[in-house]
């Protein structure tokens, strides 16, 4: 059991990056710079946590990566033993609600699926916030459905994931303090109307928010964080796809056609070629709608299909 912060934040607010021959340099809002160092760095942004979960199985992993939502295939049903995390700290760890909207719909089944998040209202343009101090390890357009989605990794190890945003306003490998504005809400992605889609995440894996977060209170449920097998929904493996709503997915109405079947009466004198002439067809379409041949002989007053 333990709990761990040790993670340097810097105050300030980037404000922009700029290419140089040296590298990204960071412009911050106090007037300073710094490079931009993330060669070294591994993503492991609590060395102790992930010593546990090492040693309660080997296959756990967290790569860091700005390119994909989730990086590894972790298996939650593995977890042997009950991890504390912190997830509020007095000095610079502040929890900060990601939106003060109301919930419009909650973690858990539906349709079969799994909503694997909780759904906040908002109108586009309203602000996003940070609702923990970390770094960001996504900030870009997910095709998958999020839209333009921001991921958050926290000291502690869980990520939370902001989707649906109409704008940006960090960049992945930033620093971010809790309450810090990381982008506006919007309706990008499978979404159908304005909202945020918000998940709290451990080594891929989701977690019910409320668990958490009092959305009602708009405050955290607890300082302290368990973290065991029960907390997290069976078998469930991280997929790059948003899986939200899918009852919501408006169907184009489905056009049935109905065949245009016409008759036509044989009278004397006519021939196939005369008939197909005079209703836009041809011979070879009459036989086959009629199972008949070229040369068989009409009979008068017979019913022939020509369309
Ligand atoms: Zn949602």
């Amino acid at each position: 059991m333990f709990c761990v912060f040790g993670f340097q934040l810097r105050a300030q607010r980037a404000l922009d990056t700029i290419e140089t021959a040296a590298g990204k340099v960071v412009l911050y809002s106090n007037k300073t710079w710094s490079f931009l160092q993330v060669s070294t760095f591994d993503g492991i942004m609590n060395p102790r946590i992930h010593d546990q979960m090492k040693a309660q199985d080997p296959s756990f992993n967290h790569p860091w990566s700005n390119e994909v939502c989730f990086t590894s295939r972790n298996d939650m049903g593995k977890l042997k033993d009950t991890l504390w995390l912190c997830v509020n700290n007095e000095t610079d760890q502040h929890f900060h609600m990601p939106a003060p909207g109301i919930v419009t719909s909650r973690y858990g089944p539906r349709n079969g699926r799994n909503h694997n998040g909780i759904d906040i209202d908002l109108e586009t343009g309203d602000t996003i916030y940070a609702t923990w101090s970390g770094k960001v390890r996504y900030a870009k357009y997910n095709d998958g459905g999020y839209g333009n989605l921001v991921i958050i990794r926290h000291p502690n190890g869980l990520e939370t994931l902001y989707a649906h945003l109409s704008k940006f306003l960090v960049y992945p490998d930033q620093d971010i303090v809790a309450g810090e504005p990381i982008g506006l809400g919007g309706n990008t992605g499978r979404s159908y109307g304005s909202h945020l889609h918000f998940e709290i995440r451990f080594y891929d894996a989701p977690i019910n928010p409320e668990e958490i977060i009092d959305f009602a209170a708009k405050e955290l449920k607890s300082e302290n964080l368990f973290v065991h097998r029960g907390l997290f929904r069976p078998g469930a493996k991280p997929t790059d796809y948003y899986e939200d709503h899918p009852a919501e997915v408006v169907q184009a109405p489905v056009v049935v056609r109905t065949p245009q079947v016409r008759y036509y009466k044989v009278r004397p004198g006519d021939t196939l070629t005369e008939i197909a002439a005079r209703n836009g067809t041809t011979v070879a379409k009459l036989c086959q709608l009629n199972g008949i041949k070229p040369t068989t002989v009409l009979q008068l007053g017979r019913s022939l299909r020509v369309k």
